[in-house]
Order: structure tokens, then sequence, then C-alpha cells
């Protein structure tokens, strides 16, 4: 799960402050205002599901093109990459499942 720090309007305090942006893959689930703290969160469940789908679906061959970019990085790196990618995305998982809204379907 990746996070953005960027300046943005807070709709709640409408203040222009740092505004921690929290990824799911490629999609915004969750924007925390570091002024007031307000969070706001998106459900982007019904796009992330599919998405997820399909890097868990392309991961052997995104594996084998950083091999095939950085035979040698990659060897070094890689033990860390496959213990921390299962985790961090079991963090999105959850994350957009808590950031669904419910009741509404
Ligand atoms: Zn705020």
């Amino acid at each position: 799960m990746a996070v953005q720090e960027s300046n943005l309007r807070c709709t709640v305090c409408d203040r222009e402050a740092e505004h921690e942006v929290v990824y799911a893959g490629r999609f915004v689930t969750q924007i925390v205002c570091t002024h007031c703290g307000a969070v706001t969160r998106l459900d982007v469940s019904e796009d992330y599901l599919p998405d997820l789908r399909d890097r868990v679906a392309t991961k052997p061959r995104r594996l084998a093109s950083v091999f095939r970019d950085h035979p040698l990085s990659s060897t070094t790196s890689l033990p860390g990459r496959m213990l921390s990618k299962p985790l961090r995305m079991a963090e999105e998982v959850l994350t957009v499942h808590r950031n669904r809204r419910r009741g509404e379907r």
C-alpha cells in the first residue's frame, strides 16, 4: 500500500494542508488531512478487485520482466520483495474493504 503526501485544500477545515493520500494499487482509497485529521474514504472496491485480479494474473510476467531488465539488482532485492508483497497486498485489500460504503447495495 503506497502513501503519498500531497498539498490539498481540506473540505472539512477549509485549509490548504498536507494530506496523506493512500493508494490501493493505482486507486486512491483514503485521504487524511494532517491539519485536522479528517479522513475521506473512497469506495474503490468495484474497480480495485478486478484490477487486483489482473495484477495477480500478470505477476509472473512482471517478475520475469524485472529479471530481464535488472538481472543483478533483482537477485539481491527479490527475497525482500517476495516477503513484503503479499503483506502489502493484504493491507490494500483490508483498507479497500474497510472503506466500502455499507448499506448502499
Ligand atoms: Zn482538514
